[in-house]
């Protein structure tokens, strides 16, 4: 592995008006690279001004899907610093994701100097505004040019950074939510326990129809019975029901998220039961008509804390926590936002200060 190089650019954008980022849409000034070729390993790591990338039509990651991401954020602390969360737990997922598409495994230690160097760069960029942060996206893609379906022999590394406000634009507020029986998202086998492309490419669809109906997010459920909950859009789903806490066990089509262990790290610090279990909609739903579904609440980098509002399934359609955020989601949001942006304690270690 060669040292990073640096290739600063010459012409700096404008920064987007800090109150109107939406999510994703906005670019900083450089991105990271770094390639990949058999027999030589992950090579020439290089920092170099942000802009389109050159691939061959016949690059795999077009015909086959090979590629896998992470998601996570920088964010500027009450002193002044900056800061990454929990970025150690994002490097073991992305090897985990690689694994399972047969990508090579990469450096965590030499990926996160890389990250580190990046966001320093374009540290100017991460806002400061209430709900802001500086989303970090590694992905992977396969290069090699070649149509055969096997795994790539070449492959590129990239890590942009956004800029981003909050997710939704009404900050955090209960959503609705459709209860999917048709479509599924992954199946135990497949790659649902893997951040890569194709389970958001077959997911489209049903969030669309959703989306049509009037719904915000997807309920998805197992792909096999159709009967157990899953996840929530692209979260993790958690449920207080007579006042313990459920979220679905890690079944091998069910993401891992990095919110997801630690919204269970926080609920279990304040003595508050969390059980990883199987959860089947006809359960929740019958909670829910005996009063005894308290909360329901989406996690992930990108919102943080999700509560849901309302919930349909076939022709019935439920209430949660009075359509308001519960008490328990708004304590989990200003906790792990707090610890984010330096304003509370971090008793577990969480923030990583990078500069
Ligand atoms: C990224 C993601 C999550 C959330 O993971 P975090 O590490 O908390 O951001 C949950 N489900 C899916 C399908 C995801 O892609």
């Amino acid at each position: 592995m060669n040292k990073l190089t640096i290739v600063k650019a010459e012409n700096l954008k404008a920064k987007p008006d800090s109150d109107h980022l939406g999510f994703g849409q906005y670019f900083t000034d450089h991105m990271l690279v770094m390639d990949y070729t058999e027999g030589k390993g992950w090579h020439d790591p290089s920092i170099v001004p942000y802009g389109p990338i050159a691939l061959d039509p016949s690059a795999m990651v077009f015909h086959y899907g090979q590629e896998v991401f992470e998601g996570m954020k920088a964010y500027k602390t009450a002193e002044g610093q900056f800061s990454l969360f929990r970025p150690d737990m994002n490097l073991k997922r992305l090897n985990i994701s690689c694994e399972r598409m047969s990508i090579p495994q990469v450096d965590p230690e030499l990926l996160l100097d890389g990250i580190t160097q990046l966001v320093s760069l374009d540290k100017d960029w991460i806002p400061e505004g209430e709900d802001t942060s500086l989303y970090i996206r590694p992905f992977i893609i396969a290069t090699e040019p070649c149509l055969g379906v096997r795994a790539a022999k070449q492959y590129k590394l990239l890590v942009i950074l956004s800029p981003v406000g909050s997710y939704y634009p009404e900050g955090i507020h209960p959503v609705s939510i459709f209860v999917e029986d048709e479509y599924v998202r992954a199946v135990r086998g497949g790659t649902g326990m893997a951040k890569t492309s194709g389970n958001y490419a077959s997911g489209i669809r049903a969030q669309e129809i959703a989306k049509l109906e009037g719904f915000s997010q997807v309920l998805w459920l197992d792909g096999v019975e159709k009967k157990y909950i899953e996840e929530v859009g692209s979260m993790n789903v958690f449920f207080k029901i007579g006042g313990e806490v459920i979220t679905p066990e890690l079944s091998g089509s069910i993401l891992a998220g990095v919110t997801r262990d630690s919204v269970m790290t926080l609920l279990r610090s304040w003595g508050i039961q969390v059980i990883e279990r199987k959860i089947s909609v006809a359960e929740l739903f019958e909670a829910a008509r005996e009063g005894k579904l308290e909360e329901a609440f989406g996690t992930g980098t990108a919102a943080v804390i999700s509560p849901i509002g309302t919930m349909k399934w076939g022709e019935e359609q439920i209430a949660v926590a009075g359509g308001q955020t519960g008490e328990i989601s708004k304590k989990l949001y200003d906790s792990i936002t707090g610890i984010q942006k330096g304003v509370l304690e971090d008793p577990f270690g969480w923030r990583n200060i990078i500069v």
